[in-house]
């Protein structure tokens, strides 16, 4: 077994069943990709659109790829044809854009609010009253080709776990709170390499895993 299956599989068996890997490529090479592969994943997740496409035309069609990164809308048409989810929607503007080139692609495309948990101020993201209006906007009902499955969240990049933790469960009970009215919500997107245990304590449904599979990254 090679280094990359090893480190899947270790990561598989210690995640719980219920909960989505996606594992983060960016910056790796193809031959990187098709080792997680051959091991079974199939949820890619990628943080740059061009990158995204080019490596979704040279790899098997049964993939599922994830838009993990800030957004741009003049860019969404680059991968509207095949994108599942966005993860880090932050604006009806880009719900819009999304939706528009779902429609020209005769898909549904699926979307996570990004809600900001972090102290940093760097991170994107929603506040809970954002989030709110957005969920509960007459527009939203109109845009028929977008889902909105659920939130992601990123911590503050921080060893401090309790911190971290406390960023989780801040989402955890928006998450909860959101789902009484709005139940087609199902995917809580929290966890990263240093923090996906903190956050599957922490009701996590989808983790994003980059260095713990592919190794440290040069550039970000
Ligand atoms: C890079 C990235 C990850 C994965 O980070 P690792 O620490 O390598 O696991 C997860 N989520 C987002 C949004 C990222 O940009």
């Amino acid at each position: 077994m090679n280094s990359i299956e090893k480190k899947l599989r270790h990561l598989q068996s210690s995640i719980q069943k219920k909960v989505t890997l996606v594992a983060v490529s960016k910056t790796k090479p193809i031959s990187d990709l098709m080792e997680a592969y051959k091991a079974g994943q199939r949820i890619f997740g990628e943080n740059k659109i061009q990158e995204m496409t080019d490596k979704w035309r040279e790899m098997p069609k049964d993939i599922v790829w994830h838009m993990i990164g800030h957004v741009q809308t003049n860019k969404v048409k680059y991968m509207a044809s095949y994108v599942d989810t966005i993860h880090a929607v932050d604006s009806m503007k880009l719900l819009k854009e999304i939706n528009k080139h779902a429609i020209k692609n005769d898909r549904t495309i699926k979307c996570l609010l990004q809600i900001k948990i972090a102290e940093e101020d760097s991170k994107y993201g929603l506040s809970e009253v954002e989030a709110i209006d957005i969920l509960n906007s007459e527009e939203i009902n109109q845009l028929n080709n977008i889902k909105i499955s659920g939130l992601m969240g990123m911590a503050t990049f921080t060893e401090d776990q309790q911190q971290v933790k406390k960023e989780f469960k801040i989402i955890q009970s928006m998450f909860e709170n959101f789902k009484a009215d709005h139940p087609l919500l199902n995917t809580l997107s929290i966890g990263m390499s240093g923090d996906y245990q903190a956050a599957i304590d922490c009701g996590s449904t989808m983790v994003r895993i980059g260095s713990s599979i592919f190794g440290t990254r040069n550039y970000v």
